[in-house]
């Protein structure tokens, strides 16, 4: 299997008054997981002086997104409903003082554009070249370079087809939200079924991604999707730089920001 065409890369060029960017991803923000929640406001909420100047979300922000009426108040809301509006006002709050940048993973590419807005959150399409301080960044959420799976592939093509996305939007809330259960615990019990060890589960194709990177002219792939957060030298220069998922609940508690400025890339583990 080969890597997805992409004629042309999307870019987003940021203003020279930039000094700082934050890129993360893999959340799997989800009522269950109060202390990520929790971490999650804290890191919202700091200090003015102590943010980015601009917020990326390498997608997987949320454990599942069934569609933006879950934050309706409909007739028969979402389980969730209460902690679904809450995950957007905060980041609402947030967006009055930087951007926020928003790239769908596997988990949450049905937030559409009212989502998007509840969140206060911009759109960007899967890869985009950030151009930052003079560097060119490739930022991906990285499912689509994990060819050696090929039965997620194969699904992933499906449900971003527009027509399965619009059969699947059709039916009732609740049906939808059984449905992403259901999948979730087909996913567990594949992953119980391979082994705990994530090192077996499949990984971002090398040559897919030096292939990117050449397309992109970047020297560096940022990328989540894997939850296996290393730098790997890609040779001729390139390198992938995967991002931590974020589960406070776990011990020990994994969570890091991957910080953009003058001095390169930093990652800063958060505290529980
Ligand atoms: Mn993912």
């Amino acid at each position: 299997m080969t890597a997805p065409l992409v004629d042309r890369f999307a870019e987003c060029i940021a203003p020279a008054s930039w000094q700082a960017v934050d890129v993360i991803s893999d959340l799997h923000l989800q009522a269950g997981e109060p202390d990520t929640f929790e971490a999650w406001l804290a890191y919202l909420r700091q200090p003015v002086p102590e943010r980015a100047d601009a917020l990326f979300i390498l997608g997987d922000l949320f454990e599942v997104w069934v569609g933006d009426d879950v934050l309706s108040p409909h007739a028969s809301p979402s389980v969730d409903h209460a902690f679904w509006r809450a995950c957007a006002e905060a980041l609402k709050a947030y967006s009055a003082h930087a951007p926020v940048y928003f790239m769908p993973g596997n988990r949450d590419f049905l937030l559409g554009p009212a989502g998007l807005d509840a969140c206060g959150m911009q759109g960007l399409s899967d890869p985009t070249v950030l151009v930052f301080m003079d560097q060119r960044w490739l930022l991906s959420h990285g499912d689509a370079l994990c060819l050696a799976d090929t039965d997620y592939m194969r699904f992933r093509a499906e449900v971003r087809e527009p027509a399965w996305q619009h059969r699947f939007l059709a039916q009732p809330l609740l049906q939808r939200e059984a449905i992403a259960r259901e999948l979730r615990s087909q996913s567990e019990a594949r992953k119980r079924n391979t082994g705990s060890d994530p090192s077996l589960w499949a990984d971002v194709d090398t040559q897919a991604a030096r292939g990117w990177l050449r397309h992109a002219q970047a020297h560096t792939l940022i990328h989540g999707h894997t939850h296996r957060p290393a730098r790997h030298d890609l040779g001729d220069g390139l390198q992938r730089v995967v991002l931590s998922d974020w589960e406070l609940g776990a011990r020990p508690a994994r969570a890091e920001v991957l910080r953009l400025d003058a001095q390169g890339m930093q990652r800063h583990p958060l505290q529980p």
